[in-house]
Order: structure tokens, then C-alpha cells, then sequence
């Protein structure tokens, strides 16, 4: 699990700032959902190895003053339950506000690891910028510069041990989950993901349930249908009581995101008794970022008309078009139809996500597209594409090599995209194509 940081502080301190810098590293994803979260940012960060989240709770409107700390303590709370640590971010330039001493109560009830940051520092003395914030009873403050980036390495890094260091040790499987596939179910409140569970578990033996853990843990409920295994991959709130699936919780962006970290397919579960909202679409959307394969369900296909099936799919078609790569199964959890298509398609999903794709297959792919449709010239460079070889699995990664490859244009990656995807029939994948410049 992937820790989450949370960077709280009063409006202007530099949040935003700090955020952007953490996470504007690549394949960033990086959340902007209004409406779902009010005004919360998600985004992934990258340290070496280490891969992080991270919730910004800056950009709150300041409305009347009551509202401001109203609204402030709201999504300070929120973040905070969802993180292994915050990083608590003060002006060195302003000094101590009355609403730092404020943060820094909620801070203390909370019970989580906190470190206190004074931003805006460049160019300052360390005591300078710090005397005020001994005050807070916080311990020594850190002193960085957000916008410059002085201190801002030495900062994650130990933000990450810290976070490390709150965070249970995981438990191991105690069944071999080498040849499981494991599934993620993700979908917005209400669209029928406890009971998708039910019947996907109800109707075959369960061999173990679930791993004892707090909430913030992931659960994996291994189980068998059709002769093959599966791993379901639980932080999104679906949990087990007797033998009744309940969800305990409200929607959690960042538990949607774990989850669908951990999975090699997610099931998309939409409510086709209702329109396709925007927060199917961000959820959609992560999905795509991620890379990880796809299968999507939509549920409660019983005892609709047929003009709401029609009006349904144009919706579907019209909002969720860029997950044309996927399968779309109509089903009903609650009457059990449809699953079974729905569970091979996620078997077919998972083996072309796992595709091993030859250099020799791919190379030969590539030139029968470039004879198809050589890339366009750019001034006088024509760009030249020589072979091709898999940089990864889930998702396929096919690394072109070649020279003047940056002078490619999107619509041309996009050809070769689509021409590797039919050659190799991988549907229920997203595709990467990477290019390779020998100068
Ligand atoms: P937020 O409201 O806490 O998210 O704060 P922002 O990131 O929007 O920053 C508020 C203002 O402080 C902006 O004008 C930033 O350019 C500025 N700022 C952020 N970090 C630094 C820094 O390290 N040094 C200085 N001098 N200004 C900064
Ligand atoms: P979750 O919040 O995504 O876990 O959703 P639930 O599984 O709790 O389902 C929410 C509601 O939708 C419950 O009242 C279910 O009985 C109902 N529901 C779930 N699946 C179906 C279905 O296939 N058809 C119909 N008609 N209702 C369903």
C-alpha cells in the first residue's frame, strides 16, 4: 500500500505549491474533483522507488469568516483520517497565526504523525525563520522552500519514514496468490458493489475470508469460480459481517486508488437506473491513468424499459467513450445475470494485460504498420522507426526504437496504438507505446 500524506495549513502558506512539486513528477494523478471532495487534491508522488499519495487540502473558498474555519476544519479532518502522516505546513514569512495554534489542536487530537514545515524560507537564517513555531510544541520545525525547492527531498524522504513507521506490518496471504487474478470492484456509493460481492462469493465455496486489519488496510478474499482463482481486492469499504456484505463507509478517493493499485483488472460497477454522474467518470478516469486493465459491469439491468436501456447506453457512449477499449457487460447483481460473461471478460482482460508480446512479433507488427502509414515529416525529419520491443505487462508497454521519434505526432501514436491492439487482440488493456531516440 502506496502511504498517503496530507498537507494541511491555512490558505496561502504554499500547499498548492508543494503539491504540485511533489507530484508533478511523471504519470502524475493528479485529481481535481469538485463536487465529490469539495476542494481535496489527490495526487501520486514518486520518491526513487517509492511511490506515495498525496491530499492537498488547500483551495477552500473564503467565504465569511465562521465559514472559513468551518469549511477549513472539514477538510482538515477528512484528510487527516485518510493519511499515515501530515505534513503541516506554516508561513515563514508571515510568522504564527491564531490559526496555526488551531490546526495544531486538531493536529494533536488526531493522533497522527505530524511534522511542522515552515515554508517561504529561502534565503533566510534557520533561527530566524523558526523561533516563532517552538511555541506550537510541534518539536523542531523543517525549513523549506516550495517554491525553489531547498529542503523539500530531505522533507519527503523523512515524511516517508514516518509514514512507514505508522503503517501495521501487511500479513501474509496464506494462500499462494501467484496465479490469482486479483480484482479491484470500484464504483460509486449505492451501485450495487456489496452485492455483486455477495453473489460472486455466495455462489461458490469462499476457501478463507478475510485478513484481520484496521480499516486503512486492504482485505483480499481469495475465491474460485469456473475453475479459476481470483483475489478480491478490498479497501473500498465493502466488508464482512456474518454472511452479509455491508458498506461500512463513505466513497474514499484514496482507498479507490489503493485498491485499484493493488489490482491487476478493476471492475467498474455503474447503476444503469441512473445517469452516468461525474463522479463515475473521475472514478473512470483514474482507471485510465492507472493503466491497470478493465472490465465494466452495469448493474441493475432487471425490470428496466427499453427506451431507459437505449436512453442508457447513449449515455454511455457519450460520457464514458474513452474507456472504448474495454468490455461493457449489462448485468444484475441482485439476480445473478450476466456474471458469468462478465467474469470471462475479466479473464480475457487479465490475459491481455499479462500479454508477452516477442521482439521479433512486435518488430514485424511495427513495419507492417509503417507500411501501412509512414509518420509524417516534420520540417525536413522524417521520423524513423526501426523496432520495437515490451517495456512491461499491466499494462503491455511497447518501446519503439528509432531516430527523430520526438518529432511524432499524437495521431500517428495513436495509429500505432490501435494497429499493435488489433494485431495482438488485446481488449480490457490500455496500451502504452514509448519511443526511444537513438539521437
Ligand atoms: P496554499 O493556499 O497554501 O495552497 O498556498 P499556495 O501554494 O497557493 O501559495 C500561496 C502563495 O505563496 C503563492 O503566491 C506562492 O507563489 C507563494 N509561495 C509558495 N511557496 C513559496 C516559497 O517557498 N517561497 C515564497 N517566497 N513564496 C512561496
Ligand atoms: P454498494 O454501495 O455499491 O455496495 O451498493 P449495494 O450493493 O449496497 O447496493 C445498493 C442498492 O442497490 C441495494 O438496495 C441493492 O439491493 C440494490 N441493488 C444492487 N444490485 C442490484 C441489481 O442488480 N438490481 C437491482 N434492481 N438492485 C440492485
Amino acid at each position: 500500500m502506496k502511504p498517503v500524506i496530507a498537507l494541511v495549513g491555512r490558505p496561502n502558506v504554499g500547499k498548492s505549491t508543494l503539491f504540485n512539486r511533489l507530484t508533478r513528477s511523471r504519470d502524475a494523478i493528479v485529481a481535481d474533483m469538485p463536487g465529490l471532495t469539495r476542494d481535496r487534491h489527490y495526487g501520486e508522488g514518486r520518491m526513487g522507488e517509492r511511490p506515495f499519495l498525496v491530499i492537498d487540502t488547500g483551495g477552500f473558498e473564503p467565504v465569511a469568516k465562521e465559514g472559513i474555519m468551518h469549511e477549513m476544519a472539514k477538510q482538515t479532518r477528512q484528510a487527516v483520517a485518510e493519511a499515515d502522516m501530515v505534513i503541516f505546513i506554516v508561513d515563514g514569512r508571515q510568522g504564527m497565526t491564531p490559526h496555526d495554534k488551531t490546526i495544531t489542536d486538531f493536529l494533536r487530537k488526531s493522533g497522527r504523525a505530524v511534522m511542522l514545515v515552515v515554508n517561504k524560507a529561502e534565503g533566510m537564517r534557520y533561527s530566524a525563520v523558526t523561533a516563532d513555531f517552538y511555541e506550537l510544541g510541534l518539536g523542531d520545525p523543517y525549513v523549506i522552500s516550495a517554491a525553489h525547492g531547498d529542503g523539500v527531498m530531505d522533507l519527503v524522504d523523512e515524511a516517508l519514514n514516518l509514514a512507514l513507521a505508522q503503517k501495521p506490518v501487511e500479513e501474509e496471504p496464506f494462500v499462494d496468490l501467484g496465479k490469482t487474478i486479483k480484482i479491484a470492484i470500484v464504483g460509486r456509493p449505492n451501485v450495487g458493489k456489496s452485492t455483486l460481492v455477495n453473489t460472486l462469493l455466495g455462489e461458490e465455496r469462499v476457501i478463507a475470508f478475510d485478513l484481520p486489519g484496521t480499516t486503512r488496510d486492504s482485505i483480499e478474499i481469495p475465491f474460485e469460480r469456473a475453475g479459476q482463482q481470483y483475489t478480491l481486492i478490498d479497501t473500498a469499504g465493502i466488508r464482512r459481517r456474518g454472511k452479509v456484505f455491508e458498506a461500512i463507509e463513505k466513497f474514499s478517493v484514496v482507498k479507490t486508488l489503493q485498491s485499484i493499485s493493488e489490482a491487476n483488472v478493476v471492475l467498474l460497477l455503474l447503476d444503469a437506473q441512473q445517469d452516468i454522474s461525474e463522479q463515475d467518470a473521475h472514478i473512470a478516469g483514474f482507471i485510465l491513468e492507472s493503466g491497470r486493465a478493465l472490465v465494466v459491469g452495469v448493474n441493475k439491468w432487471d425490470g428496466l424499459t427499453s427506451s431507459r436501456r437505449d436512453e442508457i447506453k447513449i449515455d454511455l457512449d457519450r460520457k464514458l467513450d474513452f474507456l472504448s477499449f474495454a468490455k461493457f457487460h449489462y448485468i444484475s447483481a441482485l439476480k445473478a445475470t450476466g456474471v458469468d460473461q462478465l467474469m470471462k471478460s475479466i479473464n480475457s482482460a487479465y490475459a491481455a494485460a499479462m500479454s508477452d508480446l516477442s521482439t521479433p512479433k512486435l518488430t514485424r507488427a511495427l513495419i507492417e504498420a509503417v507500411e501501412h502509414q509512414q509518420p509524417r515529416r516534420k520540417g525536413s525529419i522524417r521520423p524513423k522507426l526501426r523496432y520495437a520491443h515490451q517495456g512491461g505487462m499491466n499494462p503491455p508497454i511497447v518501446v519503439i526504437h528509432g531516430n527523430s521519434l520526438d518529432a511524432i505526432d499524437d495521431n500517428y501514436k495513436r495509429f500505432l496504438e490501435k494497429h499493435f491492439r488489433e494485431t495482438f487482440a488485446l481488449v480490457g488493456t490500455p496500451l502504452r507505446i514509448e519511443f526511444r531516440s537513438g539521437k
